[in-house]
């Protein structure tokens, strides 16, 4: 059997960088993108390689059509035909009151974490039919929690990711392409750094009825079975890894 070829966006830190090594683990070969973190972009590839899967890392913003592209365009050259998919490079902006939020914000939230996704899985469909694959959207506990006084607006475009991965679910069945989400809870990246608040994931523990926030290796588990023959029936669920929330 040919060796699963597999795309994940936001490869190179938090939850993507562990689903790149849980991923390569489990026999994917995997195209790692990202955005502009190359350092750190290599060094996850070279986890890869050392447990004997081909990794490429591709930089390119997902929320470009021809970011996008680029990223299955390499993945073609390199190592033929994808079957998987990861969507995951989001971003939230600061945190803070909806308000507040500024216009250039609210249009890169919704850039990179719905128009990203949308783009990502139009290529990865358009090679799949046909051949069969799978795709898993990292969405998010926020898209039914709301995330009043947070972010709000990101937690509408997870929403948006949850519809997005049942009606795909329901219109790729038939040829044989599975989709899938994954929502996590408040998860230890350095996303809340990059939100304004680096200790939000120990302040939040207590309101998390497991006592703690998760690990990127809790959710890049859930997303490997996702993509794994384990769930060949499995597709247009969202599955969710949050503690409890
Ligand atoms: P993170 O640690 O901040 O990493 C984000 C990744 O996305 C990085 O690899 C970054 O690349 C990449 N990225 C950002 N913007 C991009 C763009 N425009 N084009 C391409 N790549 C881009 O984030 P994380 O916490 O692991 O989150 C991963 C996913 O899980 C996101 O979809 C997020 O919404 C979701 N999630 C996270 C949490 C949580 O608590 N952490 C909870 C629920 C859902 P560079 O390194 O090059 O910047």
């Amino acid at each position: 059997m040919s060796r699963q070829v597999t795309v994940v966006t936001g490869g190179s830190r938090g939850i993507g960088a562990a689903t790149c090594v849980r991923l390569a683990r489990d026999g994917h070969d995997v195209v790692l993108g990202y955005a502009r973190d190359e350092a750190a972009a290599r060094g996850v590839a070279e986890r890869v390689r050392s447990v004997g899967s081909r990794c490429v890392a591709v930089r390119a913003d997902t929320s470009e059509e021809a970011g996008a592209e680029r990223i299955f365009d390499t993945a073609l050259e390199e190592f033929g035909r994808v079957s998987g998919l990861v969507n995951n490079a989001g971003v939230t902006g600061p945190l803070g009151a909806f308000a507040d939020v500024s216009t250039e914000d609210l249009r890169r939230v919704v850039d990179v974490n719905l128009l990203g996704y949308l783009l990502c899985c139009r290529r990865a469909v358009r090679e799949m039919r046909g051949s069969g694959g799978a795709i898993v959207n990292v969405s998010s506990a926020a898209a039914t929690l709301g995330s009043p006084g947070e972010y709000v607006h990101y937690a509408a475009t997870k929403a948006a990711v949850d519809t997005l991965t049942v009606g795909l679910a329901k219109e790729l069945g038939p040829v044989g392409v599975r989709v899938n989400a994954v929502s996590p809870g408040i998860t230890e990246t350095d996303m809340h750094a990059a939100m304004g608040d680096p200790d939000r994931p120990v302040r939040a523990a207590s309101r998390i009825p497991l006592g703690r926030a998760g690990r990127p290796e809790e959710i890049s588990g859930a997303i490997s079975w996702l993509l794994s023959a384990d769930a060949s029936y499995t597709t247009g669920t969202v599955l969710r890894v949050a503690g409890g929330m």
